[in-house]
């Protein structure tokens, strides 16, 4: 008989993929699925089926576990995935369905940082005074509420995806991936941005912004991350598949 997957990963961060990856290397390998929300127009590979798309909030979720016998949820989704965090608790719950967390670690400040925390994008936002030049470095969703409420000032506004959305025609937009240090030290100094605003998502692949500010001396409005309902947390793929294995399901 052919099995199915029996452990559910929710995917969309570097980690998910990395945890895949090593439960496939193990032996035996445990049968895995990792689900994506479809945000993005071309998928990584991965080392193990995939599926797309929302589930239908978390009833949807919970007929998913249920019609895929799935025993183990991992919830390896970005810091501000709140709502699939919420729906994968509630869902879980529900079935008794044991949920792992695998969230890297949020940045924090160092000497020569000027940070300013906000508990929200809007917060944040609403905090910039005329005149100023923010850089966001936020994503395009994220954005689109709050788009008329800055329109006026200069934004300059990097993001991966191109928005579906006009921009105001003064914003400087530039569609790229987060570069190196040097490569954001020179962006930021090019665009003669006052302020850098970004999510507190952790990690090293965005990290180099952080960098840049600190050398240039621009404040940093940082939007924490959301407070999550309590399930194990791993900070690290690693010790995540080590727990995994643990349990020798
Ligand atoms: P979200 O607000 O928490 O999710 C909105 C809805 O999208 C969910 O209710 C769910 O739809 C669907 N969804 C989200 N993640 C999914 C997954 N892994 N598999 C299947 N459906 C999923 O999430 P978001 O902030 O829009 O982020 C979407 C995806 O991008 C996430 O997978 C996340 O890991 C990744 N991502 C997010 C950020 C960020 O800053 N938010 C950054 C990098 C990557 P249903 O209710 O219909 O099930």
């Amino acid at each position: 008989m052919t099995r199915t997957p029996d452990i559910l990963i929710l995917a969309g961060t570097p980690e998910a993929r990395d945890l895949a990856q090593r439960l496939r290397s193990n032996r035996p390998a445990p049968l895995m699925m990792l689900s994506f929300a479809g945000r993005v127009d071309q998928l990584p590979e991965t080392p193990c089926p995939t599926r797309i798309g929302g589930f239908g909030g978390a009833d949807g979720l919970k007929r998913y576990l249920q019609d895929n016998q799935i025993r183990l949820v991992v919830d390896a989704t970005h810091a501000f995935a709140r709502q699939m965090t919420q729906n994968a608790h509630v869902a879980c719950a529900a079935l008794g369905i044991p949920l792992l967390r695998l969230l890297r670690p949020q940045w924090s400040p160092i000497e020569g940082d000027r940070w300013q925390s906000f508990a929200t994008t809007q917060a944040a936002l609403e905090t910039l005074k005329p005149g100023s030049r923010p850089f966001l470095a936020l994503g395009r969703q994220e954005l689109a509420p709050h788009l008329s409420a800055i329109a006026p000032m200069h934004v300059i506004f990097r993001s991966i995806e191109k928005p579906d959305y006009t921009l105001p025609i003064h914003w400087t937009f530039i569609q790229s991936r987060p570069g190196n240090e040097a490569e954001e030290t020179d962006l930021l100094r090019r665009t003669g941005a006052t302020h850098l605003v970004t999510k507190n998502s952790g990690g090293s692949g965005a990290s180099a912004k952080l960098a840049a500010a600190r050398s240039l001396g621009l404040p940093v409005f940082m939007i924490e991350r959301p407070v999550e309902p309590d399930s194990p947390l791993f900070d690290t793929a690693e010790a995540a598949s080590k727990a995994i294995c643990a349990l020798n399901l």
